[in-house]
This record gives structure tokens, C-alpha cells and sequence, in this order.
């Protein structure tokens, strides 16, 4: 949306952050990260695990929602990176528990919350699942223990559900924001380098979501990679990325950086080939966040199964109304008035 909702918001005599955004502006982004994702996913999926140059052959350049690859999906069909976002969402808005946030009337879900909603998630049959998050799974149904031991495997799956955690707390403090996302990570990953990506996705969600710009974005994600040098994106082209998140964040990383706006990053993503479902949707979170839903591909929407879009809507709807970013909207509204 316009440039007028840009500039740095400011902490007012009650320490509560002044979010110069209206409502109706952040519902409007918050559904445009939602749809961003499930249009990465729908898109991405067609080329899944094929190379760049695979790609090109069968389809010069793939900009289409089509369907099919290697789970065979019907056009506008979304897989595990969409739906395994539901379901966490499902964890905050139906299955809450665990602690308070921060004085806030917000329940954040606690890993056994989250492996619940997993669960349930895994029971539903859903068109593909990783093998990290398989493993993560079936140990909280055979042990009951929610949280995995720390591992070498950086997978991307704690990242590519992370867009919950950055709706219900935009607004939220930075350690109730800590606690959510590692709380949702834990049941299937435990590696510093995928807690730093989900943290830098939540952190730069929240950026778009707030106003801040394509800059404002890429900044940060320059601050990960200063973090974990692992992660510096600039120089060498990435193609045909694998799961592990540092491979799949500087696709995700140098596709932004080339193409400031949705649709040019996204094809640009997904004809790199890879796990190319995974990185357009961590990449159609941030930028949809960016544009809002207003601003997206028509054609692309359009294209998206009626089912997920809807589920789309209607979760980040909810979540981004309950956050302590909306009530403070509220309040400062009233003040206003
Ligand atoms: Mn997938
Ligand atoms: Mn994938």
C-alpha cells in the first residue's frame, strides 16, 4: 500500500509502540502474507525437486498455477507448507494453552500445544510432509515429549509454518515472540541456524506488516547473515536449494533482493528449482505482507483452490485481530476520537 505508512513508529508515555497503520491497512497485509504463502506453495509446487534447467525445458519460464509435479496436484492445490501453517494457526485460535503473553490477553501455545495441533494436521493425511517433521511427530506420539534434542539437521519446515507466530504477536513483545516461535520450532527442530531464519522471517513479517519497506526488509536479512556469516546471500547465484534452511534463505534472500515486488520474486524463486514450493512460500509470507492482499497477482489468486484461500483469509484474519499490535490500534483510535 502507499509510501505514507512508512516511517518509524514511535513509543509513546505509556511504552506502547504508536503503529502508524490502520486497521483496515493491517487485515489487508496480514491476509496478503496468508495468500502470499499459499500462492509460493501453489506455484512452487509444480517444480518441486526439479532443476532450473528441468525446468526450463518442460516449461520456459513457470508462472503459472498449475498443478501437477511430483504430488501430481490438481491446479491451485496447496501442500504440506500451507496446510502445516493452519495448523498452527488451529494451535492459537483453538487449541490455546501454555502461558500468557506479557500481560497481554493472548494465550501463547506451549510445544505441546503445537505437537497436538501436528498431530492432528499428520492424522488428516496431508499430500506431503518432510522428514524432519515426520520424525518430529511420530516421537510426540510414541514418547509424548514435545521437544526434539538439538540436532545438526537445519531443515526448513520450523520456517516455512513460522506465519502464526508473527500475526498473533505483531505488536507482541520480542521475548513472548522468542518463546512462541521456538515453542512451535521444538517439536521438529532444534538447530540454531533454523531458529535464527524463523526468528529473521517472523522479525522481517512483522517489518512489512508495520509498514516498513523492500529496504527495511533486506536490512534485516543482512543483519542474519552478519549473525551467520552461513547466510550471506550476495554473490553466487543459488540454484535448485535444498531443505536446509540456509540454502533455502539465500534463494529466498537473493530473489527479493533481485525482484522488490511480489510476482517478479516469486517467479524468479520458483524457477530455481529445488524444495521451490518452501522457498516461495517463506518468500510470498514477507512480500505479500509487503503488498497486502489488495496488491497480489490477481491471476494467481484467482488460480488458488477455494478451500485453502478461504482458510487463508480466515486464519490471519483472526490471528492479526487478536494481537496486541490491533488492540493498540484500538486504543489509539480512541484516543483520537
Ligand atoms: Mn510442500
Ligand atoms: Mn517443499
Amino acid at each position: 500500500m502507499g509510501d505514507e505508512e512508512q516511517g518509524e513508529n514511535e513509543v509513546n508515555d505509556n511504552g506502547d509502540f504508536r503503529l502508524d497503520v490502520s486497521a483496515q491497512v493491517l487485515r489487508d497485509r496480514a491476509c496478503g502474507a496468508m495468500l502470499g504463502l499459499s500462492i509460493g506453495d501453489a506455484l512452487g509446487a509444480t517444480v518441486e525437486f526439479m532443476t532450473p534447467r528441468e525446468i526450463q525445458a518442460q516449461y520456459g519460464v513457470h508462472d503459472r498455477i498449475r498443478g501437477g509435479g511430483w504430488l501430481r496436484l490438481k491446479p491451485g492445490g496447496v501442500t504440506d507448507d500451507t496446510t502445516m501453517t493452519l495448523a498452527l494457526a488451529d494451535a492459537w485460535l483453538e487449541h490455546a494453552g501454555g502461558a500468557r503473553g506479557d500481560g497481554q490477553d493472548i494465550e501463547i501455545p506451549d510445544a505441546e500445544t503445537c505437537a497436538r495441533a501436528f498431530d492432528t494436521w499428520m492424522r488428516g493425511k496431508p499430500v506431503d510432509i518432510g522428514h524432519t517433521v515426520r520424525r518430529g511427530i511420530v516421537r510426540w506420539r510414541l514418547s509424548g515429549s514435545a521437544i526434539t534434542v538439538p540436532s545438526d539437521d537445519a531443515g526448513n519446515g520450523a520456517t516455512m509454518r513460522c506465519l502464526p507466530v508473527a500475526l498473533a504477536l505483531f505488536g507482541g513483545a520480542p521475548d513472548s515472540i522468542v518463546s512462541a516461535t521456538l515453542a512451535q520450532a521444538r517439536v521438529t527442530h532444534n538447530n540454531p541456524l533454523t531458529d535464527a531464519a524463523t526468528l529473521c522471517v517472523i522479525d522481517m513479517v512483522q517489518i512489512a506488516l508495520r509498514g516498513g519497506g523492500q529496504a527495511a526488509l533486506m536490512e534485516r536479512a543482512r543483519q542474519l547473515a552478519i549473525e551467520h556469516p552461513l547466510f550471506e546471500f550476495h554473490g553466487r547465484r543459488v540454484d535448485n536449494p535444498s531443505a536446509y534452511i540456509v540454502d533455502t534463505m539465500r534463494v529466498v534472500f537473493q530473489g527479493m533482493a533481485a525482484f522488490p515486488a511480489f510476482e517478479g520474486a516469486i517467479i524468479d524463486i520458483v524457477n530455481r528449482g529445488g524444495d521451490a514450493d518452501t522457498t516461495a512460500a517463506i518468500a510470498g509470507m514477507m512480500l505479500g505482507a509487503l503488498a497486502g492482499q489488495a496488491a497480489l497477482p490477481r491471476r494467481w489468486l484467482d488460480a488458488l483452490d477455494a478451500a485453502p484461500r478461504a482458510a487463508c483469509i480466515a486464519a490471519a484474519t483472526r490471528l492479526i485481530e487478536r494481537s496486541p499490535g490491533w488492540a493498540q490500534i484500538e486504543r489509539q483510535r480512541l484516543i483520537k476520537a
